[in-house]
């Protein structure tokens, strides 16, 4: 079963950075933030790469 990323919303900074590299697991949602629309859209190295470029280190696997 494909791990599941999560998104700290808490500490989000709203910076796009993840929607612009995995466009198929992450989008901005009406409260601002990133937020994950399809947890298993893309490979799970696409995902680490998001997560590995967030500025605040907020994207986890659940
Ligand atoms: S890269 Fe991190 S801080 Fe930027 S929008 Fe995505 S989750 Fe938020």
């Amino acid at each position: 079963m494909p791990r599941i990323p999560v998104v700290d919303k808490e500490a989000c900074i709203s910076c796009e950075v993840c929607t612009h590299i995995c466009p198929e697991v992450f989008e901005m949602q009406a409260d601002g933030k990133s937020g994950v629309h399809n947890p298993a859209g893309a490979p799970e190295e696409k995902i680490e790469e998001a997560m590995d470029n967030c500025p605040v280190a907020c994207i986890h696997w659940a």
